[in-house]
């Protein structure tokens, strides 16, 4: 299958993997009972962790496969506030004052992330580039910049700047967009390094992490847990379900509110830091306003390209999405047609019904889930208000434990219905331009 587009010897797995392995996890004896047992061990289910821990609580972290193994040594890296919905569409649909709400929580996750990696001293190529979003069409320009003087005006907060078509080269080497929005604010980094960093407090603070563990079953028993797993049972306290785009059917009430959806990644051979600086002037992270984007930007050393995006309607092995993620790299940097792809990987990001994260507690059961696409800074932040959530702090509350969190008749957490939607947000993607 695989053909001329790949480089020798390419990868099916993670280009941030080479630098940051999988832990190869020793076993870890199950104890009997807990305070929290925490099933997942991405960036949400260690934040939750750590901040239990530190606090005093006694925890576990329950992980299927091996530490990581999740969307969070996986992603694109793009660290930034954004949520899916703009705040033209919060206000249409939850009103003025829980849009702003929504906005301000938003920010306060990226002031946290930054503070948090800065105190644990985790260093992961963080870069403070910003982002530019691509306007896929003029309407789309448009937007964007109406938001940004909206959000200025009623939220009292700067989320960028507009760059028309004729100047967007100072952003972007192509002429595919009509324009763009820049967002000075977050970066890029490197994910694995960062779940690296972030495993590494966990274990100082000297939190089992067990590898090789699922979850089979959760049920009430007393005042608090029995949780099964492959390896035996646990008793605890609480439990807090962190497995966003992989929630099991051990988790079925939350499982069914959440769409999985396969993105796909490659990364580019080293074609020199000049190159990338010549097609990414400022070095930022990319992505555009269709419904089914790219996102792309420079790896952390700036002499690869990391491209994103759904390669097809339907699940497709990692070769025949690094062949489609070339076309489509080649259609924004046509240039590019002789480069290799390294590695071509794929991960499960979750939908929420609403495209909006969720927080809170369903018959006991802990949760932060549903990143739609953007969980870098937001799960780390939603696993920490999660602990607080635990504790009984007040400060746990976030804006996000207000929504509803809901699902749709007979869906059972598997998306049949994805191809079909994917159609329709292509044709309109097509007839937006
Ligand atoms: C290809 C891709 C690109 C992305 N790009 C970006 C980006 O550029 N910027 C951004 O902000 N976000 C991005 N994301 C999203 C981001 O990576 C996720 O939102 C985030 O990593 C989710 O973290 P998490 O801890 O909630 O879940 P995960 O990291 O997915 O962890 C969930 C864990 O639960 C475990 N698990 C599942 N079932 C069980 C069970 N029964 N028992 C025990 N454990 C179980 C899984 O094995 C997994 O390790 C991307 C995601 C993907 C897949």
């Amino acid at each position: 299958m695989a053909g001329d587009i790949f480089a020798d010897g390419w990868k099916a797995t993670p280009y941030w993997w080479d630098l940051a392995p999988r832990p190869d996890w020793p076993s870890v004896d199950l104890p009997a009972e807990v305070d929290v047992a925490i099933v997942g061990s991405g960036y949400a289910g260690m934040s939750c962790a750590l901040h239990l821990a530190r606090a005093g609580r006694n925890v576990i972290i329950l992980e299927a496969k091996e530490p990581g193994h999740g969307a969070s040594s996986r992603s694109g890296g793009m660290a930034g506030s954004g949520l899916k919905l703009g705040y033209a569409d919060l206000k249409a649909k939850y009103g003025q004052q829980r849009a702003v709400d929504l906005i301000l929580e938003t920010e306060r996750s990226l002031e946290f992330f930054e503070e948090f990696m800065a105190g644990e001293q985790i260093q992961c190529h963080y870069q403070k580039v910003g982002r530019f979003i691509g306007a896929h069409a003029p309407s789309h320009y448009e937007a964007m910049a109406r938001g940004i003087d909206e959000v200025k005006k009623e939220v009292g907060i700067d989320t960028g700047y507009m760059v028309p078509r004729a100047e967007q080269g100072s952003e972007i080497k192509t002429d595919l967009y009509y324009g763009g929005k820049v967002t000075g604010s977050g970066g890029g980094l490197h994910p694995a390094v960062y779940h690296q960093g972030v495993l590494d407090r966990v274990k100082a603070a000297g939190i089992p992490v067990a590898g090789h563990t699922p979850v089979t079953a959760i049920a009430r028993e007393g005042e608090g847990f029995e949780v099964t797993t492959t390896r035996g049972k646990i008793k605890a306290r609480n439990v807090a379900v962190m497995t966003n785009g992989y929630t099991p059917s051990a988790a079925q009430d939350l499982r069914r509110r959440l769409v999985p959806v396969g993105s796909y990644i490659i990364a580019t051979e080293d074609i020199g830091e000049e190159k990338v600086t010549e097609l990414f002037p400022n070095h930022r992270m990319i992505a555009d306003t269709k419904a089914i984007l790219y996102y792309y930007r420079p790896s952390p050393d700036r002499k690869r390209i990391i491209f994103g995006g759904r390669a097809k309607t339907r699940d497709v092995e990692t070769a025949e999405s690094g062949r489609i993620l070339h076309k489509f790299m080649c259609g924004v940097f046509p240039e590019l047609q002789d480069v290799k792809v390294t590695h071509s990987w794929t991960g499960n990001v979750a939908f929420a019904f609403d495209k909006l994260p969720h927080i809170g507690e369903r018959d006991g059961i802990h949760y932060a889930l549903a990143c739609n696409g953007s969980g870098v800074v937001k799960q780390t932040y939603l696993g920490m208000k999660t602990a607080l959530s635990i504790m009984g702090d007040p400060e746990g509350r976030t804006a996000f434990h207000d929504l509803e969190f809901t699902t749709i008749p007979f869906y059972d957490g598997n998306p049949w219905f994805l191809p079909i939607v994917q159609r329709w947000y292509q044709w309109r993607d097509a007839r937006a331009r």
